[in-house]
């Protein structure tokens, strides 16, 4: 068996019921992806566009492509097709247009919103007060074709796991105070997006439904 199957074995040994793997497979060649497509992995996690496209048309139909980097409006157009999860809409912008294009393809999108609950400024996403005020005034009602199904987040870059514990309590906080303001009667609002190959199991100890894991399975990316 090859690393990457191996590696596929233990982490569905270890994730719990319920919480799917995202494999990132961002900056490995498409033979990486065959690997573990053979192994059963069915859902991957691309951060740029045009490495999605290239690796979306070499691979099996089957395989769900989640989009999970920072994405840039003019683009979504690119993916729009035949994209199964957006995970990070940092901008009302970004959500309009991906209801745009998915208008335009007949589909309605699934995709998450990005809290910033990390300590770096680098890091993109809507701040927790932020995402509040934009849920309640309702303007995403709009754009039915972007279907909200949840939150992501990022911890920090931290060895500190009390704090990245706390970062990811503060998503799960939030997520279930959205649902009950603005999902209660829709259940496709159910997705936790957070956890990586560092800090997957704090992410599962506080509620996390998708774990997206790139390191861990396919080794160091080649930059
Ligand atoms: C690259 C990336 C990952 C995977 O990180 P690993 O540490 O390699 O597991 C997860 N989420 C996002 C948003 C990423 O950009």
């Amino acid at each position: 068996m090859s690393t990457i199957a191996q590696e596929l074995q233990a982490l569905h040994a270890e994730l719990p019921p319920g919480v799917s793997l995202c494999a990132v497979s961002k900056f490995h060649p498409v033979e990486a992806l065959r690997e573990a497509y053979n192994a059963g992995q069915r859902i991957f996690g691309e951060s740029r566009v045009q490495e999605l496209r290239e690796k979306q048309a070499a691979m099996p139909a089957d395989v769900e492509w989640h989009f999970i980097g920072h994405l840039q409006p003019n683009k979504v157009k690119y993916i729009a097709p035949f994209v199964s999860l957006i995970h990070a809409v940092d901008t009302p912008k970004l959500l309009a247009e991906i209801s745009r294009q998915g208008a335009k393809v007949g589909r309605q999108i699934p995709c998450l919103l990005q809290v910033h609950v990390a300590q770096e400024e680098s890091k993109f996403g809507f701040a927790p007060d932020e995402l509040r005020s934009y849920m309640a005034e309702g303007t995403w009602r709009e754009h039915p074709n972007a279907l909200i199904s949840g939150l992501m987040c990022m911890a920090t870059f931290t060895d500190d796991e009390a704090q990245i514990a706390r970062e990811f309590a503060t998503a799960a906080a939030l997520f279930s105070e959205l649902r009950a303001a603005h999902f209660a009667d829709a259940p496709h609002f159910a997705v936790r997006s957070w956890g990586m190959s560092d800090d997957y199991p704090l992410a599962i100890a506080s509620g996390s439904n998708i774990v997206r894991i790139g390191t861990r399975i396919f080794g160091q990316r080649q930059y």
